[in-house]
């Protein structure tokens, strides 16, 4: 099996597991639940981490990029996640006992397994992009992985009814596989003795299908080269098939508060995920009539999450953001409504209060902000990023994007969580307790309801009221503006209709 070359080296072939990304980690069946203990943040982490990398298959998928494709991608991306996680000192941030690629690895496939096993389109989808991150591992394994994944099966012989065999065939006596061989490789096996691998001939339907197999007995015989097939398909099955098993089960699991938390997190991510082209693109905003534009800016600022209002005032303050602030809210602004000239506008008119020239503008940001629309570069028109991805990606000591709540310490979060409205100390401290306990789309969740509801109950940290759902989540910036939007009685974008209309200036 030769992997299609690539300028970025691949993480399996670098040396030792800790120089690996997990996601990169050596395939495998996932036959063994997992029994570690880890803290929930770290779960939250490596979770988020899965299900993106699943997500770019998925895109590449939905758009027939060829596996060709799919690996150089898979790989480019493993190779800056891990120079990423270095770079924000991954390792200080998930504890020792994580600290090794398999024990992430086998978490996160099973946290994403224990989120996607209650309904069948999920199910569909996550089989569907983790059998191809099986098989780019399966293509970039050594021969001893191989053949451990071989051993793995062959232990579950008895119970799955697999049966694989190695058997040797003299090439003088069965031609015919000298023949097919010849057919499928351009070229001559090495010797004239070949292995071959014998299994029921239904476990191979894609060979069967393109007659690159021969059949005897009801036994199909697989060169070496063939064996990713046969394992992909495996893995399929039983995945598969045990996802139906913990369908049955996941009440369980769900039975602890905090998993329970995180697995809805995940599946509402994925929904939007599935969702996004058609939820949050500029199109979308303005097909559905709920596209804010640069005039109505002042008066939705009040409206916006946490982490977007925080650079708005920031920028309101500097007049000017650096590149992973402008990245954040732009595209925020963008999934609102902002057309690309109204971007333009705005951010020319902020950053020309901080003295930055129009000359400079147009040199040095423009291009930026065309780019996120998709009229330079490459093209490709970028969503705005989902609290999982603001949450993951931290900025570094001077930079202000990222999620606040996840950001800030007590006082500062405090402070910002007055200056967004709300004056009630008492929940503004359940909000911050609920940050702290690292519950971040909690705590913003929470805050939509505080500033839904102005003054609530608040018992044993936790806000209570008739209306009041102390597990709602907020999963997307966007989400969260246009639901806050939508509570908002008689508004409408663009008027002047708006019950206590907030002004910036
Ligand atoms: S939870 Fe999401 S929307 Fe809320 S502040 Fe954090 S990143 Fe923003």
């Amino acid at each position: 099996m030769q992997f299609p070359e690539s300028s970025v080296a691949s993480p399996l072939s670098e040396k030792g597991s800790n120089k690996r990304h997990f996601l990169g980690y050596k395939p495998q069946f996932y036959l063994q639940c997992p029994s570690d203990e880890a803290p929930i943040e770290s779960l939250w982490e490596i979770a988020a981490q899965r299900l993106e990398l699943l997500q770019e298959i998925d895109k590449l998928r939905s758009r027939n990029s060829s596996f060709q494709e799919l690996a150089s991608a898979i790989e480019k991306s493993l190779f800056l996640r891990r120079h990423q996680n270095e770079y924000y000192s991954y390792e200080d941030i998930i504890p020792d006992r994580l600290s090794d690629a398999e024990t992430r690895d086998v978490l996160s496939h099973y946290l994403l397994r224990l989120a996607f096993c209650k309904e069948r389109n999920a199910q569909v989808w996550f089989l569907q992009n983790e059998t191809v991150l099986f098989q780019w591992r399966l293509e970039n394994s050594a021969p001893p992985q191989i053949d451990a994944l071989l051993d793995q099966l062959q232990s579950l012989c008895s119970e799955e009814e697999i049966s694989l065999r190695k058997v040797v065939k003299n090439l003088d006596q069965v031609s015919e596989f000298a023949q097919l061989y010849h057919r499928l490789y351009q070229k001559l096996p090495n010797s004239m003795t070949l292995m071959l691998y014998q299994v029921p001939f239904e476990q191979v339907p894609e060979l069967v299908r393109h007659r690159s197999v021969i059949i005897r007995s009801g036994y199909a015989y697989l060169f070496p080269e063939q064996l990713t097939s046969f394992l992909v398909s495996r893995f399929r099955s039983l995945l598969s098939k045990n996802l139906g098993v913990l369908r049955k089960m996941v009440h369980v699991a769900e039975e602890q508060e905090q998993l329970k938390l995180l697995l809805e997190s995940l599946r509402e991510s994925q929904q939007l995920f599935v969702n996004q082209f058609s939820s949050y693109s500029l199109e979308a905003a303005e097909k559905s009539g709920k596209a804010i534009h640069l005039e109505d800016l002042p008066q939705v600022m009040f409206h916006m999450p946490l982490c977007m209002f925080r650079l708005m005032k920031r920028l309101e303050q500097n007049h000017h953001l650096k590149h992973g602030a402008r990245l954040q809210l732009g595209l925020f602004l963008k999934g609102c409504g902002l057309s690309m000239e109204e971007s333009v506008h705005f951010w020319k008119t902020e950053f020309s209060k901080g003295g930055i020239s129009s000359d400079k503008f147009d040199k040095e940001y423009a291009y930026a902000i065309r780019h996120h629309y998709g009229k330079e570069g490459k093209r490709a028109s970028y969503t705005p990023y989902s609290c999982m991805k603001i949450i993951q990606q931290r900025p570094s000591a001077h930079e202000e994007h990222g999620c606040p709540f996840r950001e800030l310490n007590s006082n500062s979060l405090d402070n910002l969580l007055q200056t967004y409205g709300i004056q009630d100390a008492e929940c503004r401290a359940s909000i911050v307790q609920k940050a702290q306990e690292g519950h971040f789309q909690v705590a913003c969740g929470l805050t939509m309801q505080m500033k839904k509801l102005g003054r609530l109950t608040v018992s044993e940290g936790t806000a209570s009221t008739e209306e009041s759902d102390s597990h709602s989540i907020t999963t997307h910036p966007n989400h969260y503006f246009f639901e806050s939007l939508a509570r908002k009685e008689n508004y409408s974008p663009g008027s002047d209709n708006s019950p206590n209309r907030e002004r910036r200036h």
